[in-house]
């Protein structure tokens, strides 16, 4: 079933490859971020490559951000403080809209001025589009490790979805 609601706007291969360019052609100031599998591989404490420097590199062009997870506070706080990001929200449940409001309520921005960048169409792009957020769609680090029979079936999911996505950005 094809469902506009878990569309994204945009998709990247990893969030180190969004410039600042392409955040101010999304309208946006700031960034929701997911953090399992778009900015650190599941059940590591480990950033993907690159993904300090990025962080630097974006906040040094005044972009905000704030962690908008659904993990729990004992993965989040650690993973927030190593990546220096200051506002976080934990147990965001995602994809209710909740979690990302509140964030933006943290980054004294409006929801529309942000974009929700995760890897799960299911959960990061829906409460995206839910909230009125741009749904920045990048592609998983790797597979799962942890409830991988659950992963497995959003991620065979995800493919029609996601083939539409490319099917549509080439007709435009
Ligand atoms: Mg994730």
């Amino acid at each position: 079933m094809l469902d506009d609601r878990y569309m994204p706007k945009y998709r990247f291969k990893s969030v180190c490859d969004i410039t600042t360019d392409d955040i101010r052609a999304m309208g946006v100031d700031g960034l929701l971020l997911d953090i399992d599998n778009t900015l650190i591989y599941d059940e590591t404490l480990r950033p993907l490559p690159g993904v300090k420097e990025w962080l630097e590199y974006i906040s040094s062009a005044g972009i905000k951000t704030a962690i908008v997870s659904n993990a729990i506070p004992l993965r989040v706080i650690p993973v927030a403080k190593k990546l220096k990001i200051k506002y976080y929200i934990y147990s965001a449940k995602k994809p209710r809209p909740d979690g990302l409001f509140k964030a933006a309520e943290k980054l004294g921005l409006p929801i529309e001025r942000l974009a929700m960048v995760g890897d799960q169409l299911k959960t990061d792009m829906l409460a995206a589009n839910t909230a009125g957020a741009v749904a920045v769609f990048t592609d998983r680090a790797r597979d799962e490790k942890i409830f991988r029979f659950y992963f497995k079936k959003a991620r065979d999911g995800e493919k029609e979805l996601l083939q539409e996505f490319e099917r549509r950005k080439t007709e435009k």
